[in-house]
C-alpha cells in the first residue's frame, strides 16, 4: 500500500492520514518528521540539511530526495507508507518515480482530499480565541454561546492575523498553484484518486477505506 496524501490546508489530511495509519498499519511519512529523524540521527544527509536550515535556507531538492529515498528503504516501509508533504513539486515526483523504481515499489494511488475553497476559507477563518484565558472556538465547529463572548470567562474573543481572510487567501491561492501541476502528473499516470472531503470525517474516511480495502 504505498500512497501519496495530498489535500489543501484545512482539507481535513491530518485526520485522515492519522485514520488510514491506524487502520492499515503503514508509516506515516511527513517531510517535517524525515527532516527531524534524520538530523536527529546525524546521517550525512541530515546534517547537511540542518546546514541550509541553520542558516533558513531552503534545503536543496538533492538534499532532500536523498532522505526520502533513506526513508522509504528502511523495512518499516515493507508493508507500504503514507508520503504526507513529500512530492511538491514535478521534479520531486520524477525523483520519487526513480527512487520506487530503484526500490522495485511503484506509487498505488495519489490520494487527494478534495474540498472546495469556500469552504476551506470558512474553516480556515472560523478560529476565535478568548483575550483573556486563551480558549479556542470555532465559528462552526465549536461556537461560543455568545457571539463574541468567551463561555468559560466572559472575556472578548478575536480572530488572529494568521487566520484573516486575506491571509487565508493568499496560502490557498500559493498552495492551489503549488499543487496544480503535480495533480495533473499523477493523473496522466494514472495514480490519482479524489476523495470528497467536503462529507462528515467518518464518511470521508469510510471512501478512503472502500479504494484502499481494494489493495489488500
Ligand atoms: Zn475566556
Amino acid at each position: 500500500m504505498n500512497l501519496v496524501l495530498m489535500g489543501l490546508p484545512g482539507a481535513g489530511k491530518g485526520t485522515q492520514a492519522e485514520k488510514i495509519v491506524q487502520k492499515y498499519g503503514i508509516p506515516h511519512i511527513s517531510t517535517g518528521d524525515m527532516f527531524r529523524a534524520a538530523i536527529k540521527d546525524e546521517t550525512e544527509l541530515g546534517l547537511k540539511a540542518k546546514s541550509f536550515m541553520d542558516k533558513g535556507e531552503l534545503v536543496p531538492d538533492e538534499v532532500t530526495i536523498g532522505i526520502v529515498r533513506e526513508r522509504l528503504s528502511k523495512d518499516d516501509c515493507g508493508k507500504g507508507f503514507l508520503l504526507d508533504g513529500f512530492p511538491r513539486t514535478v521534479a520531486q515526483a520524477d525523483a520519487l518515480e526513480n527512487i520506487l523504481s530503484d526500490l522495485n515499489k511503484k506509487i498505488d494511488y495519489v490520494i487527494n482530499i478534495d474540498v472546495d475553497q469556500s469552504i476551506l476559507m470558512e474553516r480556515l477563518t472560523g478560529r476565535r480565541i478568548c483575550k483573556d484565558c486563551g480558549a479556542t472556538y470555532h465559528l462552526v465547529f465549536n461556537p461560543p454561546a455568545k457571539d463574541g463572548v468567551c463561555d468559560r470567562c466572559g472575556g472578548e474573543l478575536y480572530q488572529r492575523a494568521d487566520d484573516n481572510e486575506a491571509t487565508v487567501q493568499n496560502r490557498l491561492d500559493v498552495n492551489i498553484k503549488q499543487t496544480k501541476p503535480l495533480l495533473d502528473f499523477y493523473e496522466t499516470k494514472g495514480y490519482l484518486r479524489n476523495i470528497d472531503g467536503q462529507q462528515d470525517i467518518n464518511k470521508v474516511f469510510s471512501d478512503l477505506d472502500a479504494l484502499l480495502g481494494g489493495l489488500q
